[in-house]
C-alpha cells in the first residue's frame, strides 16, 4: 500500500471572515523563505516515524540509492492556506525534497490547492512543468455578495478567469470547492451555484455545509446578530437538491460531500476515508502512520523554531482504535464497508452491532456491503457517534 504526502503551505492573501485553519498572511518574504526552508528540512529529517527519516510502515518500504529507507508514495498534496501564492521555485523545492525521501509513483497524484487570482500563465505553466497535475479550486460561491460576507478577497470573475488559465494551462483535473448554508443565501443562490459549477465541468466537487467556528469574525457577526444562520430545514434541502443536481450532470458521488467524473476521485483524500497512511508535513499537519496519529503545533513562528532547533515540530502522538475509525471514516465512502472484511480485520459483525441505525433507517446493507443511506447522509454525527 502507497503513502501519501500532506504539505500545509499557510499563507493566505488575506484572511476568510469564516476561517480557522493554521494560516497566516502573505506578506513577509523572508518569513516565507524561512517556513519554506523548514518544511524543507523537516521532509529530509523529520518525523515521518517520530525520529529518522524512516517511515515505519511495514510492507511498504524501500531502499534509496542513497542507502535511506523510504515508503513508496503515490499522492502528493500542498494544502493551505493558499499554496498558490508560492513561487514555482519554492514548490519545486520543496517537491524536490519530498523525491529525496520518498519514492514517489512515476503517475502520482500531485496536487495543489489554488485560490482564484492568485495564478498567473507563467505559474500555471511552471507548476504544470513540475508535476502538479491536479488543482484543488477554492470556488466557494459565483454570488457577489456572499463572496463579500465571507471576505474571500476575489470576486466571481475571478474564479471564472482564474478556471479559464487553469484549463488554458493543460489541467484535465481540477476540483471546485463550493459551501453552501451562507447566511442569508436561498435555496436559488445555492442552485444557481450548482448550475455554474455544473455548466463549467470540472473533473470533481467538494461541497461543504458552512461551519461557525468560535473565534472568527462570522462567529463574532452571528453573536452580534448581525448575520442569521440558515435553519436546518435549508441546509437539507440544499443537500438533497445538491445530489439531485450533480446526478443529473452526470457526477457520481462517491463521498458525502464529494463528487467526481467517473474516474476522478480524490486519490489522495480517499486515503484518510480508508484509513491508509498519510505523512503530513508543515505547521499543524497532520499524520497516520498506519497505527498512531501525530500531529504538529499549530503556530507558524512556533513551527519554525521547532523545526530549526530539534528537526521535528510533533506535539501530540496516540494510537488510534482502528476498529472505530474505519468503520466511520468508511462509511462516508458510497462504496460502504465490506462487512467480511471488517469482521476478519478486527473480530466484529458490524452489520449486527449496526441493528439499531439501520431500524432507523441511517444504513443499509447491499452486496455484503454497511453503507448509508440517502437520510443517513443527511445525519451522519448521529451515526458516526454510535462507533465512536
Ligand atoms: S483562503 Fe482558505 S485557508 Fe486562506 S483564509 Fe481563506 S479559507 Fe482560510
Amino acid at each position: 500500500m502507497a503513502a501519501g504526502v500532506y504539505l500545509h503551505i499557510p499563507f493566505c492573501k488575506s484572511r476568510c471572515s469564516y476561517c480557522d485553519f493554521a494560516t497566516d498572511v502573505y506578506r513577509d518574504p523572508a518569513g516565507v523563505e524561512r517556513y519554506v526552508d523548514a518544511l524543507c528540512r523537516e521532509i529530509e529529517c523529520g518525523n515521518t516515524s517520530g525520529s529518522e527519516c524512516a517511515p515505519s510502515i511495514a510492507g511498504q518500504t524501500g531502499t534509496l540509492p542513497t542507502g535511506r529507507v523510504t515508503a513508496s508514495v503515490n499522492t502528493v498534496y500542498f494544502g493551505g492556506g493558499t499554496p498558490s501564492l508560492l513561487r514555482p521555485e519554492k514548490v519545486d523545492r520543496i517537491l524536490a525534497s519530498v523525491n529525496s525521501v520518498f519514492s514517489v509513483a512515476e503517475r502520482a497524484e500531485v496536487t495543489m490547492e489554488m485560490n482564484p487570482a492568485t495564478v498567473t500563465a507563467e505559474t500555471l505553466a511552471a507548476y504544470r512543468e513540475m508535476g502538479i497535475n491536479r488543482a484543488s479550486f477554492g470556488v466557494q460561491t459565483f454570488n457577489d455578495r456572499d463572496l463579500k460576507l465571507l471576505a474571500r478577497g476575489h470576486d466571481a470573475n475571478d474564479a471564472r478567469t482564474t478556471f479559464k488559465l487553469l484549463r488554458d494551462a493543460g489541467f484535465d483535473n481540477i476540483s471546485f470547492d463550493l459551501i453552501a448554508g451562507l447566511p442569508g443565501q436561498t435555496l436559488d443562490d445555492w442552485k444557481r451555484n450548482l448550475e455554474e459549477a455544473a455548466a463549467m465541468q470540472p473533473e470533481h466537487l467538494s461541497l461543504y455545509l458552512l461551519e461557525i467556528h468560535e473565534g472568527t469574525p462570522l462567529a463574532e457577526q452571528v453573536r452580534s446578530g448581525r448575520r442569521t444562520p440558515i435553519d436546518d430545514e435549508i441546509a437539507a434541502e440544499m443537500y438533497e437538491v445538491m445530489l439531485d443536481r450533480l446526478a443529473e450532470a452526470g457526477y457520481e458521488q462517491y463521498e458525502i460531500s464529494n463528487f467526481c467524473k467517473p474516474g476522478f476521485e480524490s486519490r489522495h483524500n480517499t486515503k484518510y476515508w480508508r484509513l491508509e497512511p498519510v505523512f503530513g508535513f508543515g505547521v499543524s499537519a497532520h499524520s497516520f502512520d498506519g497505527k498512531e496519529r501525530y500531529a504538529n503545533d499549530r503556530d507558524t513562528a512556533k513551527y519554525v523554531e521547532m523545526i530549526e532547533s530539534k528537526g521535528t515540530a510533533e506535539v501530540f502522538r496516540e494510537e488510534i482504535d482502528l476498529g472505530s475509525e474505519f468503520a466511520f471514516l468508511g462509511l462516508r465512502l458510497n462504496e460502504g464497508i465490506d462487512i467480511g472484511e471488517y469482521e476478519n480485520r478486527f473480530g466484529t459483525d458490524i452489520a449486527r452491532s449496526s441493528e439499531d441505525l439501520e431500524d432507523k433507517g441511517l444504513v443499509e446493507i447491499a452486496a455484503g456491503r454497511l453503507r448509508l443511506t440517502r437520510r443517513g447522509m443527511l445525519f451522519s454525527n448521529e451515526v458516526f457517534q454510535a462507533f465512536i
